[in-house]
This record gives C-alpha cells, structure tokens and sequence, in this order.
C-alpha cells in the first residue's frame, strides 16, 4: 500500500485579514481539503499551519489567496516547509499578543445583505435589534483600541455574549464566528430616547419613538458610529431651518440620509456609477445633481445645484429610515466648524442647545470619524473630497519604500496625518480645519492611536513649509525625530503620482487657495515639473495683491476689485452689490501692495473674483463656497472661452476678466459667462502643461489641488490634454485638497530618505 507524500507548511499572510472572517474561512478551507494544524491571528497578521497531502495543502494554498472572504485585502502569502507534528484535527488558536503589531484593522463597513435580511425579519432573533452585525459587516475603526483586533481591545469588552451569541462565535460555520462586536438584544448595547437634560424618556421602542418625534417635526441628536448626527425631516421647512440656526451654520448644504436607493433618486439625479458608490460598503455621501422638484427644504442646501445623499449604513440608520420612511437630513453633530460630537456627555453638553431629543446608545466611540465625501468624476473614477469613515484605515501604498518609520503632519485645512513604515502609509480620519485647541487634540490623538495601531515609532517628520502652521509646530515639537520640509504643492503633486504607484518626473497643474510657496509668498495656481525628492516652478498664475489678506479670502469682491484693478491698471466700476466708498478703499490697498495686501498666485481667488463678478457671491461662509456656486452655475453645454494668454511662465488672466466683465455688461447670462470663465482656465493650464512636457519630453500631467475639485474644469482640463496625446494622472484614492497632502510629504520624505 502506498501513502501519499505527506507535508506540513507554515504560512504567514499579511494585508487586512484580521477583523474579516480570514480564520473561519481558514478552518473550512483546511477542514474541506482534510487537512490539520491551525491557524490564529497575531500582531503581523494571519499565521497559519497546516499538515495533510501534498496535492491538498498546494490546493490550500492556492485556494487561500483566491477565495478570501470579501472584506479581506491579502497582500502577501509566504509559505515554509516546516517539519510534520502529526496532528489530527485543525484549530483556531487563541492570538498572540507579543513583538510587533502589524496586523491591520479594518475600516467600518456597512450592514450587509443578510444582517439586513435578519433585521427586518420578524422570526430572526435579531429582529429590529439596532446593533446587528456579522464577519462580512458593522463597526470595525471606531471600536478598536488597540491590536490583535480581538473583542477585549474594542469598546464591545465591557459586554458579555449571552449563550446563544457564544455559541454563534465559537462555530467556525457561523456567519458570527470571531465576529467581535457579535451582540444581540439579550446581551448587546442598547439604544435609548434622553431629553437634551439628560432624563432618560420612556419608550417601548426607543427606534420608533425617535421617528415619531422626526415625524412630528423635532431636531433628533442620533448617536452613529464614529460620532453624533444632528438629524430632522428633509422636507419639514420649519425644522431644517431650525437646525440651521441652532447650529449657527449660514449656507454650507446639509447631507441627507435617504432611506432606499429609489428613494435617493428621488433626490439627485444618480448614473451607474453614483448608485455604485452610494451602495457600496464604505457608503459616503455621494454629491450629486438635484432633481427639480426633489422634495427637500430650501435650508437643506441653499443656492447649490447639488445635494449630498447618503444610504443607511449602521443597523440603526437603518431602523430609523425605514421607520421614518421619509429621507433625513443628517449632518454632523457639531457647532458650526468644531469637530464632531463622539463621547455621550460632551455631545449631551454641546449638543443640548441644538436638539429636541437624543437617540443615544451604550456602545462607547472609540475614534471619532467623519462621513466620507466623494462625487463621481468619469466612469469608474471618484473623486474623493473627504476621506473617512468606510476608508479609514485603509492603507495605500508608496512607490517606494520609507527607509525609517516616518509621520507627516499634513497643512492646516481640511487636516489629515499619514503614518508609514515601509512601502505601507496609513492616512488618518479627516480632522477638520486645524485652527483650534479642539481639533488640535484630536490631531495628537489620533496620530498617537495610530502609532500605537500600526507599531510606527516615526524616527523622520515631515511638514509644511507654512510656520504658523499648528501641524508645523506639531511636527517642530516632537523630540528626535528629523523634520523634513516638504512644499505644500510639491506635496500635492507628490501624493498624486505616489498614489497611482509613479515616482516621476512629471508635469503638474496644482491649483488651490493657498500653500506657503518656496519664495514665501503664498503660492495657489502653479506649473510644478517634478518627482518624489523634488520640483522646479516652471509656471504660475500672474501674481495679484490679496487686499485684506484673509479678509479677502472670506470676501470676493475685494478679489474682483484686485483683479479689476490688475487689468485695467485703473479705477473699475464696483462689482454688484458693493459700496463704492469699500471698492476704492480696497482698490487702493491692492495698489500699495505692501504686507496688507500680498501677492498671490491663487488660483482659487480667480474663481473667487469671477464669481463676484458674476454677482454669484460677495462674502463668503465657507471655504470654496464662491468656486462652487461659479461651477454650479456653469452651463456644461457652453464650448466657447475666453482669451487666457500664457507669457512666458505666467498665466495671465486679465484678459480673461476684462472678457467675463464685459460679456456681463452686455447682459449675457453668467451660466454662459462661468463656463467660457472654466473653458479658458482650461485651455490654457493645458496649453501651458503640454508646453512644459514638450521642453522637458515628459508624456505625464498632474492635476491637482483643491480647485480640482472642480468637476467641469478637471474634465475639461483632463479632455485637452489628452487630445494632445498626454497621460493624465488624477487622484482617485486621496482627495485632491489639503486632505491628500500629507500622504503625499510622506511620499516626499521617503524620497528624500532614500539612499
Ligand atoms: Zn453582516
Ligand atoms: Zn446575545
């Protein structure tokens, strides 16, 4: 009788697999082959064992990387011949919990089919339980405190399975086994109705009452996954602008959550591709074009083309929408610009003002999130614009592979922080504007967390050039580690070809509202050539005075007064809506120039000055408020442009504005007006892109920076310069604002470590 030849082979498997369902998928793939061993997490990831017929562990092996479970991203599967045990049976092994952690954790990920099925079904044991969730589903990021991503290090410790739920953990042919957060409503976190004084209101069905109360009118303080939501009904007039005015929030568009996706289409106009992204499991608001007619409040997005829509994506947003039955508006749970509300008393304080009742619950936030923000761009390409919960803390890759563990510390809005180690970074949560003590914490906070998540002791720092930044002096604080300068656009045009896996050199087009420049003036419409390590200027915008300094970035106008003023070389007429008396003020400081009134080459304050121009805005609420509605009100059916002259490096617009002035004169409608505005600053940032490629025979263009959020001018951009035979590298996976900064000085500093 011949015995087949037996083995035994000890695999390692890196990538997001712990967290997945990768060990219960393990235990069947091994029991189905017939084979033995184990398999157990440890801080590096999934190590695994396994000893049976040589024919059934290479089917294992391959089988392994193949059919992972769907949240699972395996990177790298390394096997060894190891020595045969004899074992008789296949095992999950307790975790390990020494050396160093580099297991990853993963992001939040959205209720999925059949925890939805269960939570509507009133036979399941889990009907309308609001904490449903499974090894495919539910909270991930916000729970964890530390890694091996196990029950005791998430925020679900402090409760304990009931029978049933054990028995479901510890079957390896249960949807629930190792699911960490499995609860139900036996032994799970519970939801609860409280009065803004913190009394607990009696309800049957805290979930219906919160409807009722939505129903009938209330602003509803509803505690999610990584923070708190301010919620009221979308169509109820008085209560959207009720929640607008408690929150101090002028006009900056609220999102919505809407119960199903026909109900969201109701809403927005939504192609193949939106729908793709609102259902998917990371599910973001999506922005989208307002249907006429769609059923919301004039207070939900006031002067904006565009809605921002979302898709229940917890258990509980789930109850409540479909209770409720009517979309929600569903914004973040703060005053004005603070960060999110997160931790049960300081939303209960903060938020008291602004809510009529609160939907709380006993399941501690770990890390506070933020909803992610995307719009889609062309067939499969989002464009992300806030980068948070569902894809936090995913990691992306670097070109190339940071010789020491590094941090960077990002710019100041939109703020973000990136960790690596080498070829690996881990973008951190978007932050907020970081301006303040709040958000300055959170900033520590969450770096620390990482470090401690993904065992990164940074031995390098790198930041912006700005040094009143608070991320710079962060950086400049921490003790030992080398601090590496990186160019804010440099740093744009860095994580852009990092992200698609390029080191370079190319051409970048990077516009945006403001990055300290080489020179030390404040740089904003720049022509970079350049790689990782390194740029040269080959163009720019021509320079005007910003009258005011940041007066002018809150007030338009006075950027229609500088740029008046820079093409006519004398006094203009004022633009709509402005006191002659201010506009010859301000047309005087922008002619002394001098500290009140510095150069700048921002292109985001062209936008600013067209849209005053056009009488679209003379102050503004938030940032890119003016660009936005200029875009919003752009007729996309508009071919023609205006003159947009390039001499020499400089791009220089004031032609273009003259054009623009006296279009409006003559009464031609600014959607003609912002359009032939978008095509000119389109030709000639292609024109001057192809110019710079050509001398240096480069076939690669970045774009870039916050004013590439701009769909119309980034479409019309990406089509000129392709017609012209170069390839055109847009962010996909990072925001094209200060949100993709830091990861792109991350990929700078490892350049520059590089030996
Ligand atoms: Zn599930
Ligand atoms: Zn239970």
């Amino acid at each position: 009788m011949s015995v087949a030849a037996q083995c035994r082979v000890r695999t390692r498997v890196e990538g997001t697999v712990q967290g997945v369902g990768f060990r219960p998928f393990v235990y069947r793939l091994a029991d189905e082959l017939g084979l033995a061993g184990f398999v157990l997490n440890d801080e590096r990831g999934v190590l695994i064992e396994v000893e049976g017929g040589e024919r059934e562990v290479e089917r294992f092996l391959d089988r392994l990387p193949a059919e992972a479970p769907p949240l699972a991203a395996v990177e790298r599967v390394t096997p060894a011949r190891v020595a045969l045990v004899g074992e008789g049976t296949f095992r999950i092994v307790e975790s390990r919990r020494r050396g160093q952690p580099d297991a990853l954790v993963s992001p939040d990920t959205a209720t999925c089919e059949d925890c939805r099925r269960e939570l509507f079904d009133p036979a399941d044991r889990r009907y309308r339980y609001p904490f449903i969730n499974c090894t495919n589903c539910g909270p991930r990021f916000t729970i964890v405190r530390g890694v091996p991503y196990d029950r005791p290090l998430t925020t679900m410790a402090g409760f304990e399975m009931c029978a049933a739920c054990r028995a479901e953990y510890e079957d390896p042919g249960d949807r629930r086994f190792h699911a960490q957060p499995n609860a139900c409503a036996e032994c799970g976190p519970r939801a609860r109705l409280v009065a803004p004084d913190g009394a607990e209101r009696e309800a049957a069905d805290p979930l219906r009452a919160a409807a009722e109360q939505l129903l009938s009118g209330a602003v509803l303080a509803v505690k999610g996954l990584g923070g708190y939501h301010l919620a009221c009904r979308a169509e109820d007039e008085g209560a959207v602008a009720r929640l607008r005015a408690r929150k101090h929030r002028e006009d900056k568009p609220f999102a919505l959550m809407a119960p199903s996706l026909e109900s969201a289409r109701e809403l927005v106009e939504l192609g193949p591709d939106e729908e793709e992204l609102l259902r998917g499991r990371e599910r973001p608001i999506v922005i989208a074009r307002r249907r006429p007619g769609a059923r919301v409040a004039r207070a939900v997005a006031p002067r904006s083309r565009d809605l921002g829509v979302m898709l229940p994506y917890s258990p509980l947003h789930q109850l409540l929408l479909a209770d409720a039955g009517t979309p929600l508006v569903m914004t973040s749970g703060n005053v004005s610009d603070e960060p999110i509300a997160y931790e049960d008393a300081d939303a209960l304080r903060r938020l008291a003002p602004i809510a009529d009742v609160f939907l709380v619950h006993d399941r501690p936030i770990h890390m506070r999130t933020d909803d992610s923000v995307v719009r889609s761009r062309a067939p499969g390409a989002p464009l992300i614009l806030r980068r948070s919960r569902g894809y936090v803390p995913g990691s992306v890759a670097l070109p190339l592979a940071a010789r020491r563990p590094l941090l960077a510390c990002g710019a100041e809005l939109k703020s973000t922080f990136c960790l690596a180690k080498g070829r690996r970074a881990w973008v951190g949560h978007h932050i907020g504007d970081l301006q303040n003590w709040e958000t300055l914490r959170s900033f520590r906070e969450g770096i620390e967390h990482f470090e401690r998540l993904f065992a990164v002791e940074p031995e390098v720092v790198a930041h912006d050039l700005h040094p009143d930044y608070l991320s710079t002096r962060y950086a400049l604080e921490r003790e030992g580690l080398r601090p590496i300068g990186v160019q804010h656009h440099h740093a744009h045009l860095a994580a852009c070809l990092a992200e698609h896996g390029e080191g370079g050199p190319a051409v970048g087009a990077i516009y945006d509202g403001t990055g300290h420049g080489s020179d030390g003036t404040a740089w904003g419409g720049e022509i970079l050539v350049g790689d990782l390590g390194g740029f040269e200027r080959v163009g720019h915008l021509l320079p005007v005075p910003l009258p005011g300094g940041d007066r002018a970035v809150r007030e338009p106008w006075r950027m229609a007064c500088a740029w008046l003023s820079e093409a006519l070389g004398e006094l203009a007429p004022p633009a709509p809506g402005v006191e002659a008396d201010r506009w010859r003020d301000v047309a005087e400081l922008a002619r002394r120039g001098g500290p009140a009134a510095p150069p700048t080459t921002s292109v985001g304050r062209l936008f600013d000055a067209l849209a005053a121009l056009c009488g679209l805005r003379s102050a503004v609420n938030y940032e890119g408020q003016a660009a936005a509605e200029l875009e919003g009100a752009a007729d996309p059916r508009e071919r023609s442009a205006y003159p947009l002259p390039t001499s020499g490096p400089v791009l220089d617009p004031r032609e273009t504005v003259l054009a623009a002035r006296s279009d409006l004169e003559r009464g031609r409608p600014v959607a003609a007006v912002a359009a032939r505005f978008h095509n000119a600053l389109a030709a000639a940032t292609a024109d001057a892109c192809a110019a710079a490629a050509d001398a240096r025979r480069l076939g690669t263009v970045v774009l870039s920076g916050g004013v590439f959020q701009n769909r119309l001018l980034l479409e019309r951009t990406d089509e000129a310069l392709r017609r012209r035979g170069l390839k055109v590298l847009v962010p996909r996976l990072l925001p094209p604002n200060d949100g993709g900064i830091a990861y792109g000085q991350a990929a700078v500093a490892a350049a520059r470590e590089a030996p």
